[in-house]
């Protein structure tokens, strides 16, 4: 802010300095919604105010590098070229963010409309570092097959959302000409034509589903992960299960993400933890596991295949809405045979573990997190929020388990607690170091989100 303006000047927007201007704008586009109307964007918005504020925003190209397009509107190709010519002025090393919409059926007479429109766009595609596809469209996979033997040479980010009910649709060829940048894919409900000729740099791979009984990626699963050696970061947002040809050796990944809802019994889960040989894994995650397939994993003494001689946290998330505690045909181990052998063998380095909405958690507080003997392994941070009506039994687990480590001369885990267990007492009277969290912030992390989420 200037120096020569006082404190008793009145200050209305009109007053505001350009580089804050600048930044209000910045700020609106960031986690925005794609959305192809100018009017839903702060840098459009604001450049309307005023010529000081236009000439302001205009001299910052960066703000105008974030584009949507919908290509059934020509005022909206209109708005990219806008905004391209705009961006132009940015140094060397700013590249444009594209969306890219099609959100109405495309009539066969129209292709070539789309096509000319499409290649309006594409023939700025060394300019384009980010990309997501949004298909909405009866016979969308005309415009992704436009694509197909196009090169992006500076891409570096693709997401491809086919956001329709279609059971029919084949594998997708995309940017088979090449794409030597492109590090991070994300793809929703979408297969990919096998091979595909950049996938052995990419570094961040999302295989997404966005509809509840779709799943296309299973079958491909053994074929793109085989293309992917250099993964540091695997999502796989579909119900895995673990067949006898399935083995993933992928040597660099550090976080692995998997969803293995549906499946029937322990030995499947534990086979399908030993599909990944991940040497370098520090972060798991593990959605729609039951607490006795958690027991049974945090107390095996070794897979024939997976080793997690780098894993510092696992989390396991939701196991739906089972019903394993009140069936009683499932149980949970008792804690004396647990305490016989100290759990955590399979985790030598393991120091965070988070137990969201599970079922039997309590009892893994008590068996897993509790020291039962010399020698147990400890934890330095353990997250919980006990699936309904657990909360009062989590609650004393864990003054159980505080009163064992303290018995034998340990420190504390830091507790990271839901609000359920927090208004249970003061925590802090009981000498706990816990922190309040919201387990829906928790499960955002993990469950499957719409592009425009
Ligand atoms: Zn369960």
């Amino acid at each position: 802010m200037s120096g020569s303006q006082t404190i008793s000047a009145p200050h209305t927007i009109f007053s505001l300095p350009n580089e804050l201007l600048e930044a209000i704008a910045a700020a609106g586009q960031q986690d925005r919604a794609s959305d192809y109307l100018p009017s839903q964007k702060s840098e459009w918005v604001l450049s309307h105010v005023s010529q000081r504020f236009r000439a302001a925003l205009l001299a910052s190209p960066a703000l105008w590098s974030i584009v949507d397009v919908a290509l059934h509107s020509e005022g909206s190709l209109a708005i990219f070229e806008l905004y391209f010519e705009r961006s132009r002025a940015c140094p060397i090393g700013i590249g444009i963010s594209l969306t890219l919409q099609h959100v109405r059926p495309i009539e066969y007479e129209e292709n070539d409309l789309i096509a000319e429109r499409l290649g309006r766009i594409t023939r700025h595609l060394d300019c384009i570092w980010e990309l997501k596809i949004e298909v909405n469209a009866w016979q969308g996979e005309v415009l992704l097959a436009l694509f197909g033997d196009l090169v992006a040479p500076n891409l570096r980010r693709l997401e491809v959302l086919d956001l329709l009910d279609r059971y029919d649709l084949g594998p997708v060829e995309i940017f088979s000409g090449g794409a030597p940048k492109l590090r991070y894919l994300r793809i929703y409900d979408v297969t990919l034509q096998l091979p595909v000729p950049w996938a052995a740099s990419l570094t961040h791979l999302e295989l997404r589903r966005d509809r509840e009984g779709l799943d296309r990626h299973s079958q491909n699963l053994t074929g793109i992960l085989a293309q992917c050696p250099s993964l540091v970061d695997l999502y796989l947002d579909f119900s895995f299960i673990a067949s006898w040809e399935h083995r993933f050796h992928m040597p660099s990944l550090k976080r692995l993400d998997l969803k293995v809802n549906g499946t029937p019994d322990d030995f499947d889960f534990l086979h399908a933890i030993d599909s990944f040989a991940t040497p370098s894994l520090t972060e798991f995650t593990i959605n729609g596991v039951h607490g006795d397939q958690i027991c049974e994993l945090l107390t095996s003494n070794g897979l024939p295949q997976a080793s997690f001689p780098a894993l510092k946290s696992i989390s396991f998330v939701d196991s739906g809405a089972c019903r394993c505690q009140t069936q009683n045909e499932i149980s949970f181990p008792d804690t004396a045979t647990i305490a016989a052998s100290p759990p955590l063998r399979l985790f030598p380095v393991l120091s965070s573990l988070s137990l969201i909405n599970v079922c039997f958690g309590s009892n893994l507080v008590r068996s897993i997190v509790t020291p039962h003997a010399d020698g147990w392994p400890t934890l330095t941070a353990v997250t919980l929020s006990p699936k309904q009506p657990d909360a009062e039994s989590m609650d004393s687990a864990i003054l159980a388990a505080t009163n064992s480590y303290r018995e034998r001369g340990l420190p504390l885990p830091r507790y990271r607690i839901c609000p359920s267990l927090v208004c249970l007492r003061n925590w802090d009277e009981f000498g706990l170091d816990t922190d309040k969290f919201d387990p829906t912030d928790m499960r955002k992390l993990f469950y499957l989100r719409r592009l425009t989420a």
